[in-house]
C-alpha cells in the first residue's frame, strides 16, 4: 500500500491553479496535503485535512470521488487521475491514531445538536473546538447517522465512527443517544434549559412509497430501514430490488452478502440513465446483482412485481422522453421485494416547533448560511437539501456553524457580554501528539 500511495503522491503536478481542490465540496488542500505528505511532515498533512473537514478520512473512503476532486484532476484527461482518495485516506487515518484532542476553553455557553449524521458531528466539533458546551441528541443508538445505519460494513468499517466518538467525547461533547427530540422533549425544552443556539442535523429518514398497490405486503420492505439491520430480515431466494440509485446498489449488494441467491434491480429507464455512481454500478454487476431495464411497477403481489415495460421515444423537439407500452406487462418473480425510490424527512421536529417553515417535500428552508426561519435554530445536511453525500453535508454544516458562532457573539454582545472567541482554525485544541 504504502509504494501504491507514495506513487500516486509523486503523480500530483503541484498545479498554480490546482481543479481538484475547487472540484471538491470541502474545498480540501489537495495539493499542500500531498506537498506535506512527500515532506514527511505527515502530521501538518493529517491536521490540515481534519481541521478543513472532520470527516476527511471518511470522505476518502466514501466520497463520488469521480465527479468530485479525482474526476477534476488534470491528469484524468490524458491518463488516470491522481488517486487523491487513498492518499487523503491514508493521512487521515495516520493523523486519527497519532492524534489526542483536548477541550478548548470554556466560553460558557451551550449548543444544542439534533442528530448525529455528518452534519451534526462537523457543527459539534466545530463548536466544541471554540469552547461551545455542546451536547448530542440522537435518537439511534450509536452516532453516524447514514454513516452508522445505512452504508454497509464494507464499504464504511464501523470502526472509524468509534473513534469519532471518542474524538468527540475527548474534547467535551455530551452525547445523549435513544432520544429523539420532538415527541418528548422539545425544542423549546432545548432553550429553556439554556442551550443558546439549536443545530437541526436530522436527515431524511422517511422512505419515500411508489404509492403502487401491494406496497403493505408482508414481503416487502423500504431500502433504508432495510439496511439499518439486513439481518433481522427473512428475504428469501430471489429478491427484486426497485429502483437504482446508490441506495439500492447498496442493498443489492448487502442482500447477495447475506446469503440471497438472486438478486435483480428493477429500473424504468436504461442503462444510461441509472442514477448510480459508475462503480457503484459496475461494483454491483460484477458482484452478480442483475439488471431488469424498461420496466416499470404498476402493483406488488404476493408472487412479485407486476410491471408495465417502457421506452423512450423521440419528441418533437429533438429530445426523448419515457413511454409506458400499455399492451407488454409481465410479472417479475420474487421472494421478497425492496423499495429503494429516495427518502424525505420525518416531521417530529416540525411538528413540535410550529414556526420551522418547511418546503412541499418537508425539508427545512433556511438561508445559505443555514438560519432557519426562528432565530437561533440552525439546521444543514439532508433535512435542509434533501438526499445528497457527506461531503456536501460537511460543507453547509461549516457555514451553519459559523453562523451559529455569529448568532450568539450577537446576542451576547446584545446582553453586554461582550467575549471574543478563540477562532478554531488559528487555535486547534489539537495537543499532545504521539509521535
Ligand atoms: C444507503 C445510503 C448510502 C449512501 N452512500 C453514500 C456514499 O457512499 N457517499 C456519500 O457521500 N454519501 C452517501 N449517502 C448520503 C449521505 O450519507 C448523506 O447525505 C449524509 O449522511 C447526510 O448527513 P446528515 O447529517 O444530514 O443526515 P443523516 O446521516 O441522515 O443523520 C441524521 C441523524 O439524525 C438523527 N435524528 C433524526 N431525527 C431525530 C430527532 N428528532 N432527534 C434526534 N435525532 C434525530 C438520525 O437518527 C440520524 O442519526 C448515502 C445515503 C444512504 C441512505
Ligand atoms: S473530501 Fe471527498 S471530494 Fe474532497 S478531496 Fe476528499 S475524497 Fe475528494
Amino acid at each position: 500500500m504504502g509504494k501504491h500511495i507514495i506513487e500516486e503522491a509523486q503523480r500530483c503536478l503541484q498545479c498554480k491553479n490546482p481543479q481538484c481542490q475547487k472540484g471538491c465540496p470541502a474545498g480540501t488542500p489537495i495539493k499542500e496535503m500531498i506537498a506535506s505528505m512527500l515532506r514527511g511532515d505527515m502530521l501538518n498533512a493529517g491536521e490540515r485535512l481534519f481541521m478543513n473537514n472532520p470527516l476527511s478520512v471518511i470522505c476518502a473512503l466514501i466520497c463520488p470521488h469521480e465527479k468530485f476532486c479525482e474526476g477534476h484532476c488534470i491528469l484524468g484527461r490524458k491518463q488516470s487521475p491522481v488517486q487523491i482518495s487513498s492518499i487523503e485516506n491514508y493521512i487521515s487515518s495516520y493523523f486519527l491514531d497519532q492524534v489526542r484532542l483536548t477541550p478548548a476553553i470554556s466560553t460558557g455557553k451551550m449548543v444544542a445538536v439534533i442528530g448525529s449524521g455528518p452534519a451534526g458531528i462537523t457543527v459539534a466539533f466545530m463548536l466544541a473546538q471554540r469552547g461551545y458546551g455542546v451536547t448530542i441528541f440522537e435518537s439511534s443508538e450509536r452516532i453516524g447517522g447514514v454513516l452508522q445505519y445505512g452504508i454497509p460494513e464494507y464499504r464504511l468499517p464501523k470502526s472509524i465512527l468509534r473513534e469519532i466518538e471518542e474524538m468527540l467525547v475527548s474534547i467535551g461533547v455530551k452525547i445523549r443517544p435513544n432520544i429523539r427530540i420532538g415527541p418528548v422533549l422539545t425544542i423549546d425544552d432545548l432553550f429553556r434549559d439554556g442551550y443558546q443556539s439549536v443545530f437541526i442535523g436530522t436527515g431524511v429518514w422517511n422512505p419515500r412509497p411508489l404509492r403502487i398497490p401491494g406496497e403493505s405486503l408482508g414481503h416487502v420492505h423500504y431500502a433504508i430501514n432495510y439496511l439499518k439491520n439486513p439481518d433481522v430480515y427473512s428475504l428469501g431466494r430471489r429478491v427484486c430490488v426497485i429502483g437504482a440509485g446508490n441506495v439500492a446498489m447498496d442493498v443489492a449488494r448487502t442482500a447477495l452478502r447475506k446469503g440471497v441467491r438472486e438478486v435483480y434491480v428493477l429500473y424504468r429507464r436504461g442503462e444510461a440513465d441509472i442514477p448510480a455512481t459508475h462503480y457503484e454500478y459496475e461494483y454491483a454487476r460484477i458482484e452478480g446483482v442483475r439488471f431488469e431495464f424498461f420496466k416499470s411497477p404498476t402493483a406488488i403481489v404476493p408472487e412479485g412485481v407486476r410491471y408495465v415495460e417502457t421506452e423512450m421515444r423521440p419528441c418533437e423537439d429533438g429530445t426523448e422522453a419515457l413511454y409506458c407500452v400499455e399492451e407488454r406487462t409481465g410479472l417479475f418473480a420474487a421472494d421478497s421485494v425492496i423499495i429503494a425510490a429516495s427518502q424525505s424527512p420525518a416531521n417530529t421536529l416540525v411538528s413540535s416547533t410550529p414556526d420551522l417553515q418547511t418546503n412541499s417535500s418537508g425539508l427545512l428552508l433556511t438561508g445559505e448560511d443555514g438560519q432557519t426561519s426562528v432565530p437561533g435554530i440552525y439546521a444543514s445536511g439532508d433535512v435542509v437539501t434533501g438526499a445528497k453525500t457527506v461531503v456536501e453535508a460537511v460543507r453547509f454544516s461549516k457555514k451553519a456553524a459559523e453562523a451559529m458562532v455569529k448568532y450568539m457573539e450577537r446576542e451576547a454582545k446584545g446582553s453586554g457580554e461582550d467575549r471574543p472567541l478563540a477562532s478554531c482554525l488559528e487555535n486547534p485544541v489539537i495537543k499532545n501528539k504521539k509521535i
